[in-house]
């Protein structure tokens, strides 16, 4: 088996006297895509808010390669470039064409040149076939082809793992393919993924693993097969039910 990238160890995360992770528990192994399904408010944005430090947990613990992440002497800024983050709204900077985009953070964060960072940025801006559109600022862009270059970008920071937020829940259903696609190919060439989406036929094609969140709980985990078609639990059952 691959080396474990991450681990979550009875992770516990309250807002007030709200608790909306509850005892979570899992690893995530290099090249594994894991995905994450359920209701709206269970907690799968806390989550992975809490894997790349932009929430703080309340309980338990992350080790990124055996490290503490919660670790004083831990640093959030160094970590948060080996997990990047693709959001559901892009988060592009609105005022910088797509190369820029892809390169201001390899320059300011990783101390690259400027040559270097656009090397990295085209490779990274063909892979999601967004190359012809380097020039272009995001409100000249479908929101597909934002979501396209918020991926590069990501990838440019060379990440361990790149986490997915519902990358096209803010999508016209026509980009919302394209999307798709280019993680299916990024899965295919094994990057290390964790996606949260409502896309079950992404999630049963693409995932090594799935995992059904109710109520700050992991309910059920495992590969597809089992949690999609044969899922243990009522609360699964009555979730899948809806996208069948
Ligand atoms: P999901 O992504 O599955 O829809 P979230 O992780 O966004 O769920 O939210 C889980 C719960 O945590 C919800 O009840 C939400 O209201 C609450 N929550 C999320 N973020 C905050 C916050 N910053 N402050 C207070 N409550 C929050
Ligand atoms: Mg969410």
């Amino acid at each position: 088996m691959n080396e474990v990238i991450l681990e979550v160890q009875h992770l516990e995360k309250k807002f007030g006297e709200n608790i909306v992770l509850k005892d979570i528990n899992f690893q995530v192994r290099a090249g594994e895509v894991i995905s994450i399904i359920g209701s709206s408010g269970s907690g799968k944005s806390t989550l992975l808010r809490c894997l790349n430090l932009l929430e703080e947990p309340t309980n338990g613990n992350i080790l990124y390669r055996d490290h503490s992440i919660l670790d004083g002497d831990f640093s959030p800024t160094e970590y948060r470039t080996k997990i990047g983050m693709v959001f559901q709204q892009f988060n592009l900077f609105k005022n910088m064409n797509a190369l820029k985009n892809c390169t201001i953070g390899q320059v300011k964060i990783l101390d690259r040149s400027k040559g270097e960072a656009e090397k990295i940025a085209l490779e990274n801006l063909e892979k999601v076939g967004m190359e012809p559109y380097i020039d272009a600022r995001p409100h000249h862009l479908s929101g597909g082809q934002q979501q396209r270059v918020a991926i590069a970008r990501a990838l440019s920071m060379n990440p361990d793992i790149l986490l997915f937020d519902e990358p096209t829940s803010a999508l016209d259903p026509e980009t919302v393919g394209e999307v798709l696609e280019t993680m299916r190919l990024l899965a295919e060439k094994g990057l290390t993924m964790v996606v949260v989406t409502h896309e079950m036929a992404f999630a049963r094609d693409v995932s090594s693993r799935i995992m059904f969140m109710d109520e700050g709980v992991i309910v059920e985990s495992g590969p597809p097969e089992q949690v999609i078609n044969h899922p243990e639990h009522e609360r699964t059952k009555s979730f899948l039910k809806r996208y069948l």
